[in-house]
């Protein structure tokens, strides 16, 4: 299912997705991990990015 509701992070290799008990999903931000300037929680839907990378769309994460 391509859900679209977290904007550029969607699409972006560097996104990570955590579900929580009660079904809701959030959207990391991979690059917080090695890169200060990316906050691991990004206001979403996320518009514009300096990290973008475009997801490899055959060994992307579900
Ligand atoms: S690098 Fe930018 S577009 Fe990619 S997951 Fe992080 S905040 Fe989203």
């Amino acid at each position: 299912m391509g859900e679209r509701r977290f904007g550029l992070c969607d699409s972006c290799r560097h996104q990570r997705r955590v579900g929580n008990t009660r079904g809701s999903t959030f959207s990391l931000c991979g690059r917080a991990k090695t890169d200060p300037n990316f906050p691991k929680y990004p206001r979403m839907p996320v518009l514009e990015c300096s990290g973008w990378e475009r997801r490899d769309p055959d060994g992307g994460q579900g």
